[in-house]
């Protein structure tokens, strides 16, 4: 054989060209300047010094961000799913009872993660838009007795922004790891992992964050590495295996066998300002939906998710009209349900730089728009 058969692609000749959007769905949100220009540095050797301090950078912006002292957090190379797998395969083992919060699509994949490791799964499950009370969660960790429970802070699918504290605690008691998805939640609302006895938390880059999608910040407490790490079986994976990632990050105290390169960039807005811009653009957008004549699809306003708001499907209109009308002639990303929530509900994200009042307002004229010229039925 000597001639190759497969060309090169033509269109792989051309530059490349995406196109700018408002991003206001729930995620991935729009990256400002600052944050892209960071990505043209030049790319230098794993084991570079140069390297190791930016992975200690990293480190202190996720221990404040998440608020813990956790020797063990470090950064995924993957997205928020990466760090959901990576807190399961690490904590769960074969036979290990598992028990999930289900209020939403985040809770459905935890559930299917555990279960595909051979963990017994059990749920309790709430309607969309629903959520778990202290004493709801305290009856099924008495009759389960689980190694690990998962809720979700912020469920995107529903906008619920779940409660987490107190449960902390109530897992300790019965000796089970609380194990948070804060994936649409985090810098959006506040979470204290280490006051909320919070045992394994992780995130995603592409929300909040406003940093391209491919990173996932992750932290595990000394109970969660004391169970990891007598383990039995071998984690699954082993790209997300802790023993190395703990190792890559210069958390375990021995000499590191090779570092993996994250890129991560922190809002500089401090964290209490974000959370409260947040939550008063979400109040602003609400009001101005309201005022429309909209119904928002949580109706305790507590359990409201700051990042991503849902919207009840407005009666008489077909809900994928909607989305495809303003991503035309508004050039602006909003969409539909997600699983439990398909058909019920829009979804607006407005996270991070995304989130302020001229964006609620575009939101705003482009819904109003969108509402005028798509078709109502009669019905
Ligand atoms: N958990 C939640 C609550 C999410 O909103 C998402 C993303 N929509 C994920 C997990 C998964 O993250 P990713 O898409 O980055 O894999």
């Amino acid at each position: 054989m000597s001639s190759i058969s497969v060309p090169p692609p033509k269109c792989l000749q051309k530059p490349l060209t995406v196109p700018y959007r408002h991003m206001f769905g729930p995620g991935p949100s729009n990256v400002p300047s600052r944050i892209l220009e960071a990505g043209v540095n030049p790319v230098i050797g794993h084991m570079h010094p140069e390297i190791f301090e930016i992975m200690n950078d990293i480190k202190s912006g996720i221990q404040y961000m998440f608020q813990t002292q956790n020797k063990m957090t470090l950064a995924v190379s993957g997205t928020g799913h990466s760090a959901m797998e990576c807190a399961i395969f690490n904590a769960v083992e074969p036979g290990d009872s598992v028990l999930v919060a289900v209020n939403g699509i985040w809770g459905e994949r935890a559930a299917e993660m555990a279960e595909r490791i051979g963990a017994r799964v059990n749920t309790i499950v709430a309607p969309p838009g629903g959520c778990f009370t202290i004493e709801e969660m305290e009856k099924a960790l008495s009759k389960h007795r689980p190694v690990l429970l998962f809720v979700a802070h912020g469920e995107s699918s529903t906008g619920v922004l779940h409660p987490l504290d107190g449960i902390g605690q109530l897992c300790h008691k019965y000796n089970c790891l609380f194990l948070v998805d804060s994936v649409a939640s985090i810098g959006g609302a506040p979470v204290y992992m280490d006051q909320q006895e919070i045992d394994i938390l992780y995130t995603g880059s592409q929300k909040v964050l406003n940093a391209p999608p491919g990173t996932a910040p992750i932290s595990f407490s000394e109970r969660a590495c004391q169970k990891i790490f007598s383990r039995r079986t071998k984690p699954v994976s082993f790209y997300l295996d802790l023993s190395w990632l703990a190792n890559y990050w210069g958390c375990d105290g021995k000499p590191s066998r090779l570092p993996s390169v994250c890129e991560f960039v922190c809002e500089s807005l401090g964290l209490e300002n974000s959370w409260e811009r947040h939550l008063k653009v979400a109040e602003y957008f609400h009001a101005g939906l309201e005022s429309m004549g909209l119904k928002l699809f949580v109706k305790e306003k507590r359990l409201r998710l700051p990042t991503v708001t849902t919207i009840v499907a407005p009666y008489g209109y077909d809900w994928k009209e909607i989305t495809s009308y303003i991503m035309k002639t508004h050039n602006l990303e909003i969409s539909g349900g997600l699983r439990p929530s398909v058909g019920l509900v829009l979804r607006v994200g407005l996270m991070g730089c995304n989130s302020s009042r001229e964006n609620v307002d575009m939101v705003l004229a482009a819904l109003k728009d969108a509402l005028k010229h798509c078709h109502k039925s009669k019905v």
